[in-house]
């Protein structure tokens, strides 16, 4: 991509009303552009790391559902169903001209579960798993963290339909818990396991946190074996429930997921029955699992920056490698540009008529993980600059080598 192209400009000014890291770096990188408190732009740099982060999740989630699509506008029926019209505080409610009163979702359990009703009559049907990833809407009191907390933000959602309690333990504890655990793992992000209350129809429900200087959460963290507890359950003294030792370390953090037993909440507001081998009928159980795709977004930036700016890790990058044009080098430049993306490298190529020093600030504010700069100077030697974000020295190498040579980093990682 030619930067001089592209739909794109940095700032020096930082955001007014809102002192999150992620809000700061996201907004002058030029990656989101804020609309209203809660609700922001995805630009086009911003929208490739967003699609990086949902693609690994979708990848995760095809091995153990069915991917759908549901829509945010939501009939009030399906809410007063369930009470929570009225009981869910968050809730965005339109009129609409013709008086008609609709939901925007929140989340989707007013509309898979009869969705369901349509696919579920046996037993022979179940287990089921589906899930999808939507924009979701909550009318939060506070929004001023950036993508930690929007009103108008995006999520993954699966819900996993059963016959029996047995069953659903076994999908939320072999199949759930490790696709959440190979996510976090490919998004390069250290997510705790933390006990959390479970509502009403669950003793614990399960959240993803990541530990983070300006989290909204405080957690305890088991000093022997990593498991966490939000402190809404934290007693002092308690017994860790993995490893029964005592010792607690409390930190901050961000809420990247959250996984629930529903049991039959849902399924018997919409009366969600199966038929079971003797005939009788049944209610189903139901598992919802959840995560945050654009509050992961801007966890990384909180966890993966210095004071120039982002540091993404590779697998979310909005590309591998930026190239730096240097006055002189124009014509040269060009030529590596098509070789690289001929090698099938993702490039955002600086091809402005800007100074030198405002490339490098950009660069370093952007946060791509390979800076290639050509500059007549090293051009004499057939060679261009290679740098790291998150190294300070830069290597020489060989024009000619250059596409291999960036296909060696990747496989290191
Ligand atoms: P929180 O406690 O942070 O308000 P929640 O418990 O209400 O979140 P869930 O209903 O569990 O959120 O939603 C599933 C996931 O969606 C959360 O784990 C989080 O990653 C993400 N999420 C929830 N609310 C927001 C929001 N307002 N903005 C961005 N992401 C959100
Ligand atoms: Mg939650």
């Amino acid at each position: 991509m030619k930067q001089s192209r592209y739909f794109l400009k940095t700032s020096k000014t930082t955001p007014a009303d809102d002192l999150s890291i992620n809000a700061k770096l996201l907004e002058q990188g030029g990656f989101v552009q804020k609309v209203l408190a809660g609700v922001y732009d995805f630009l086009p740099l911003g929208l490739r790391v967003l699609q990086k982060i949902e693609n690994i999740v979708r990848g995760e989630m095809d091995k153990i559902g069915n991917e759908m699509f549901m829509p945010v506008l939501h009939p009030k029926e399906n809410w007063e169903k369930t009470g929570r019209w009225s009981g869910l505080d968050v809730l965005f409610k339109i009129k609409s001209q013709h008086g008609n009163e609709y939901a925007l979702g929140p989340t989707h359990e007013e509309i898979v579960t009869p969705a369901a009703q349509a696919i579920i009559n046996s037993y022979k049907d179940l287990p089921l798993a589906v899930y999808q990833i939507q924009t979701k809407f909550r009318d939060e009191p506070r929004a001023k963290s950036g993508l930690l907390r929007g009103r108008e933000f995006r999520m993954k959602d699966l819900y996993s339909f059963h016959a029996t309690a047995e069953d659903l333990d076994e999908y939320y504890n072999k199949t759930a818990m490790p696709a959440y655990e190979a996510v976090y793992k490919r998004l390069g992000l250290d997510a705790l396991l933390t006990e959390a209350s479970g509502g009403t129809f669950s003793k614990y429900s399960h959240e993803y946190q990541v530990e983070t200087e300006n989290g909204e959460d405080t957690i305890y963290v088991c000093e022997k074996c990593g498991l966490a507890k939000n402190k809404e359950i934290f007693e002092e003294g308690a017994k860790c429930t993995n490893c029964g030792k005592t010792s607690w370390r409390e930190t901050k953090g961000c809420e990247v997921g959250n996984i629930f037993k529903l049991q039959d909440k849902y399924s018997k507001a919409f009366n969600l029955q199966y038929t079971a081998q003797d005939g009788s009928k049944n209610i189903v159980l139901m598992g919802c699992y959840g995560l945050g795709t654009s509050r992961v977004m801007g966890v990384i930036v909180e966890k993966f920056h210095d004071s120039k700016g982002i540091i993404w890790p590779e697998a979310v990058a909005p590309f591998k490698v930026h190239l730096l044009a240097l006055n002189g080098a124009e014509k040269e430049s060009g030529k590596i540009y098509e070789s690289l993306l001929n090698s099938g490298i993702e490039v955002l190529y600086d091809d402005r008529e800007v100074s030198a020093g405002a490339k490098f600030a950009d660069s370093d504010l952007i946060g791509i993980p390979y800076r290639v700069l050509v500059s007549a100077k090293t051009l004499d030697k057939q060679s261009v600059e290679f740098k790291k974000r998150n190294e300070t020295e830069a290597k020489l190498v060989n024009i000619s080598d250059l596409a291999s040579y960036i296909g060696a980093q990747n496989q290191k990682q």
